[in-house]
C-alpha cells in the first residue's frame, strides 16, 4: 500500500451523522478524516430533505395565495412560475452542500478525502487504493 496516512478518526461518507460528530470531534484538536466516494451531504441535502421542503414551501405559498380571500385578502389568482420555484430549491440546497463543504474543509484537523472507503482491517481503511 502506498500513502498511508494515520488519523484519530476516520469518517465515511458526509451524510445526516456527519456534521453532529464533527461538532463533537472538531474541538477535541485529534486528526479526522472525512472519506466521500459521492455527492458532499449526499440524500438529505441534494435530493431528499432540503429541495423537497423548498417545493413545498412555495406551494404552500401558492394555496394560501389561492385561499386569501377566504382570510379578507383580495388578490389576483397566483401563476406558478416553475423556472423560479426550481431556481430557489437550487439555490437553498447548493448553500447546504456548500456550507457543509466549507465546514469540513475549513477545520484545521479534518483532512477531506475524495473516493470510495472500504475496510481493510479494523483500523485500517482502503480508499480507492491508497
Ligand atoms: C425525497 C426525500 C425526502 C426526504 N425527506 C426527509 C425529511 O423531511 N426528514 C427526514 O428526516 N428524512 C427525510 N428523508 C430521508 C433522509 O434524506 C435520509 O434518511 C438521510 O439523508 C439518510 O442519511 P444517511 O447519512 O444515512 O445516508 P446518505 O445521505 O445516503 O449519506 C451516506 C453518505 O456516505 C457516502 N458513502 C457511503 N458509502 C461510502 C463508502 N464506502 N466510501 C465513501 N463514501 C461512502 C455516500 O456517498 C453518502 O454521501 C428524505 C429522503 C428523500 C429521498
Amino acid at each position: 500500500m502506498s500513502d498511508t496516512l494515520n488519523f484519530g478518526h476516520i469518517i465515511v461518507g458526509t451524510g445526516q451523522a456527519t456534521g453532529t460528530l464533527l461538532s463533537k470531534l472538531i474541538p477535541t484538536g485529534e486528526s479526522i478524516a472525512v472519506i466521500e466516494g459521492g455527492s458532499i451531504g449526499d440524500t438529505c441535502v441534494n435530493v431528499g430533505c432540503t429541495p423537497t421542503k423548498a417545493l413545498v414551501a412555495s406551494a404552500k405559498v401558492a394555496h394560501m395565495v389561492r385561499r386569501a380571500a377566504e382570510y379578507g385578502v383580495q388578490t389576483p389568482s397566483p401563476s406558478i412560475d416553475f423556472g423560479a420555484v426550481r431556481d430557489r430549491m437550487n439555490r437553498i440546497r447548493h448553500n447546504s452542500r456548500d456550507g457543509l463543504t466549507g465546514f469540513i474543509e475549513n477545520a484545521e484537523n479534518v483532512t477531506l478525502i475524495r473516493g470510495l472507503a472500504s475496510f481493510e482491517s479494523n483500523h485500517v481503511v482502503n480508499v480507492d487504493g491508497q
